[in-house]
């Protein structure tokens, strides 16, 4: 029998997120989230998606991440997909901080892990969550392929130019400071949907892949390779973001801290958790904002005019990196939903080439398409991004069959 399903697995410190695909046809076998890992109230939400089978959904007590994988083996033995099957070929890690060390997703062996530890310093809050799912992973069937996908490797392309900072070069090398970008699964995904959706190859499009969720960046891509991303040595650089504020001035922080007497703590997570669109307006989600706006909401307003005045100088920015630009992609849950905020983003950029066709952009839909009029000098598309389906390809990729 040919082994063709992989089992996706996003750790994260307390949860745990899993996809199983059928490599044959990218279809989805069974979906499901581990929440609250070590804490009360831990609870396990599975799908199968094989025979219409309803979400179940129970509270047990998971103390750990080797619990949390165990609870899911069992379910999806429940339905006949369990990790012991002979058809499972891989399994397939998102990991968030590859660093300069990984370029490509990677088959994880012992000298994998030890660099992703090594890499801690750099992403203290994912790569040790990412780590231990490996652990349990590897625990669970070492005889199974295990693949590490980074969400910094699709950047690793960006110039020395874009890559680092204006800073003393020694004291950067010696604590690795410099931009890595991040959701790169995602920018590589939808930037090569958005070729395929203009009927060309990768390396023949100059693509700014705009990915709004809670978290968002940007990307400039050339002919497939990633030159530029607005994220940098952490997820905090660039657009302004459901809760993290993006781009500031760095002297904030000292001010803070001299005049605010505020810890280096308290800094990192006014900037990281209450900032963005929740610092602004005390909303996150933007079906609220624009709820808000519609009602004359002031503060609501204003947060979006902030949002959308960085996301303008990014798209701007783009076009003088790339030169020639072939299309603008808007991706996860605002890029693909908010037609309000795709307007708005592109709105008086005529001039550079892109346009939105007013209809078009209202329509909702699950599918990439084209939000342009036709003869537009500049595509604008919006793109479903499937991180989980890219995780399982790059896997699958490296398996041997
Ligand atoms: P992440 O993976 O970063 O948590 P997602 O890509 O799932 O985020 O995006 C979540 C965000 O998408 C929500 O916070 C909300 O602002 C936005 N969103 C989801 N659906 C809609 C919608 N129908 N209209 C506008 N915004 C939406």
């Amino acid at each position: 029998m040919t082994a063709t399903r992989v089992l996706v697995l996003n750790s994260g410190s307390s949860s745990v997120k899993y996809q199983l695909l059928d490599m044959r046809d990218s279809t989805r076998l069974a979906v499901g989230l581990v929440e609250r890992i070590g804490e009360q109230g831990s609870r396990l939400k599975h799908t199968p998606l094989t025979d219409g089978g309803g979400t179940r959904e129970r509270s047990v007590a998971i103390a750990d991440h080797a619990a949390a994988l165990k609870a899911v083996a069992e379910e999806l033995a429940r339905d006949g997909l369990g990790l012991d099957s002979p058809e499972l070929a891989a399994i397939g890690h998102r990991v968030v901080h590859g660093g300069q060390s990984f370029t490509e997703p990677t088959v994880i062996d012992d000298a994998v892990l030890a660099e992703i530890e090594r890499l801690i310093p750099v992403a203290p809050l994912h790569n040790p969550a990412n780590l231990m799912g490996i652990r349990t992973a590897r625990a669970l069937r070492p005889d199974l392929p295990q693949v590490a996908v980074f969400d910094t490797a699709f950047h690793t392309t960006m110039p020395e130019s874009a890559a680092r900072y204006a800073i003393d070069v020694a004291t950067a090398d010696a604590y690795r400071v410099r931009r890595y970008g991040f959701h790169g699964t995602s920018h590589a995904y939808v930037s090569r949907a958005t070729a395929a959706l203009l009927g060309k190859a990768p390396e023949e499009v100059n693509v700014i892949v705009l990915h709004l969720g809670n978290g968002a960046s940007a990307s400039a891509v050339r002919a497939g390779r990633c030159v530029d991303t607005s994220m940098g040595l952490t997820p905090l650089e660039g657009l302004v973001m459901g809760t993290r504020s993006g781009d500031i001035d760095p002297a904030v922080i000292f001010h803070l801290m001299r005049v605010g007497g505020m810890s280096t703590d308290e800094i990192d997570t006014l900037l990281n958790k209450k900032s963005g669109l929740i610092g602004l307006c005390g909303d996150n989600d933007m079906r609220e904002i624009s709820r808000r706006i519609d009602e004359g909401d002031e503060r609501a307003e204003l947060a979006f005019g902030i949002y959308i005045h960085r996301l303008k100088k990014y798209i701007g920015a783009y076009c003088a990196v790339l030169g020639r630009v072939d299309a603008i992609a808007f991706t996860a849950g605002v890029g693909e939903n908010a037609a309000r905020v795709r307007q708005a983003a592109l709105a008086g950029l005529e001039p550079l080439g892109p346009a939105v066709d007013a209809d078009l952009n209202a329509v909702r839909s699950d599918e990439a398409r084209l939000i342009s009029p036709a003869g537009a000098r500049v595509a604008v598309a919006v793109v479903p991004t499937d991180e989980e389906l890219e995780i399982a390809t790059q896997t699958y990729a490296l398996v041997d069959r």
